[in-house]
């Protein structure tokens, strides 16, 4: 798996939830199938009038999931901007020609008035498939972004009680002096750090 196999699986999903944050600092959030993809980026339609737009333009943080029908998640963290004046004609015209239904919702040239493509090339994607046994998830870059991840993990507080191992739905905690965590098959349930008798595991950024 890596970034642009992810991108791949978010065109086959087809229909994607942006969320944004709002004017009023609370989460907002739309169905968009208006893009086109290219291997290391996604490009996006929208409506210049449209609050989304708005919420772009004046902060452009975004999060784009999908949902494949094999149970894989895939989330996008990322900053939409414009596409350069001198593309915006040439992106339009793309999606309309991929996505022939939009030519009903703005016919002939009232997609160019009203419409708007934004980009997403820098970002954070997380992969997380429910469809296997074990579980398993990965971070990756996209463009100039990074694959930082929160997770828990074991401090070396650790007694090596076993407790947290007992209590993981995924058995995914090796024993040893100190315990550990394999972060790719954890669901971050948080039950080993309910159950750990010396507060040793810690949730955040994994480094
Ligand atoms: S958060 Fe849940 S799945 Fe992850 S190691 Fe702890 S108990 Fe296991
Ligand atoms: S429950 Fe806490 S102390 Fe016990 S093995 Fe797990 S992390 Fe270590």
């Amino acid at each position: 798996m890596d970034a642009r196999t992810c991108l791949k699986k978010l065109e086959y999903v087809g229909v994607l939830a942006f969320a944004t944050v709002g004017s009023d600092g609370a989460p907002k959030i739309r169905n968009i199938s208006a893009i086109h993809y290219e291997a290391d980026r996604m490009i996006f339609f929208t409506a210049k009038g449209k609050l989304f737009c708005r919420e772009l333009l004046s902060d452009g943080r975004v999060s784009v999931l999908g949902y494949t029908k094999y149970k894989e998640m895939i989330r996008l963290s990322a900053k939409a901007v414009p596409v350069a004046d001198a593309e915006q004609e040439y992106f339009i015209d793309k999606i309309f020609e991929e996505q022939p239904y939009l030519s009903n919702v703005y016919p002939n040239d009232t997609r160019k008035l009203a419409g708007i493509v934004f980009e997403i090339r820098d970002g954070t994607i997380e992969y997380f498939n429910l469809g296997v046994n074990p579980i398993y998830r990965e971070s990756f870059a996209l463009g100039e972004g990074n694959d930082a991840r929160r997770g828990y993990r074991i401090t070396e507080d650790c007694i090596g009680c076993g407790e947290c191992l007992a209590n993981c739905p995924q058995r995914c905690i090796e024993a040893g002096e100190r315990y550990r965590i394999n972060e790719n098959h954890c669901l971050h349930c948080g039950n080993c750090a309910a159950v750990c008798p010396v507060h040793a595991v810690r949730e955040g950024v994994l480094s």
